[in-house]
């Protein structure tokens, strides 16, 4: 189950832009055997395990399962996402601190909009590692564009009307739409496997979100590497103090 006998530090992306640069730059990258999109590797020293888990909810909850069987101690989302916070745009950074499913209805059972029934009304990641993924987006953009913690809403819809970001505001407090981190919430918790996201926001989930969106992927791929080699080294700096007798 563990890769070379170690636990690995789990990195996840929809699309291939998003982790194209982060799997460019690992050592001695080995595909994970099976069905999904997932690679072994070393990055500045530490085991890695990088996947590519398609759009989407079912997409990101199946690649959770597999990074997990596959020895991903944790697991952070880096990716693109549509602004939905007032004040927030194009390059700002959200951190998840709270996860829902905008697109879950058991309203006819009485159960808020939002929530999977028979499942909590929202998830919410592991503060210690989220607070590193906060750290390392500050550290990667110093004093540029804004990194807050706040509410992704997701669904199987990509989010291009502002109707829908004044709905998903009022609704949830959203800070950023995307398709696929309260997937990785849900599966993750289930699981038991400490989880971040991390998205930098591509649109403004309105009428330009369409052409905004694949504009931005390029920055959004460099970004996500910086960050990617940012975690890394945190964790690198705690094993030599570990190590260090
Ligand atoms: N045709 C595009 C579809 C991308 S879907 C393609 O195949 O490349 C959008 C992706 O970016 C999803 O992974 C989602 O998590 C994120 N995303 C960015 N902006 C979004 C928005 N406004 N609404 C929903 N998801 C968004």
């Amino acid at each position: 189950m563990l890769q070379g006998g170690v636990a690995a530090f789990g990195i996840m992306g929809a699309m291939a832009d998003e982790i194209r640069l982060i799997r460019d730059d690992l050592t001695d990258p080995r595909p994970v055997p099976g069905a999904l999109d997932i690679t072994f590797g070393w990055l500045d020293g530490i085991p890695v395990l990088v996947s590519r888990c398609g759009i989407g909810k079912v997409n990101a909850a199946l690649a959770a399962s597999a990074m997990a069987a596959a020895g991903a101690a944790s697991i952070v989302f880096t990716g693109v996402a549509g602004a939905v916070a007032p004040g927030l745009g194009i390059g700002d950074v959200v951190v998840g601190d709270r996860f829902i499913q905008h697109d879950a209805d058991g309203t006819a059972f009485g159960d808020p909009i939002g929530q999977v029934p028979g499942e909590p009304a929202c998830w919410r990641p592991d503060p210690g590692l989220t607070d590193r993924v906060l750290t390392a987006a500050r550290r990667v953009d110093p004093g540029g564009r804004r990194v807050v913690a706040g509410t992704i809403a997701s669904g199987d819809q990509f989010i291009a009307d502002p109707a829908r970001v004044t709905w998903l505001r009022a609704q949830f407090d959203a800070s950023a739409v995307e398709m696929e981190g309260a997937a990785l919430a849900q599966a993750a918790s289930r699981l038991g496997v400490p989880f971040a996201v991390a998205r930098i926001l591509s649109d403004s989930a309105d009428g330009a979100a369409a052409s905004d969106f694949p504009a931005f992927l390029a920055r959004a791929a460099e970004r996500d590497r910086e960050l990617a080699h940012e975690l890394v080294s945190g964790l690198r700096e705690t094993r030599d103090r570990r190590l260090t007798p």
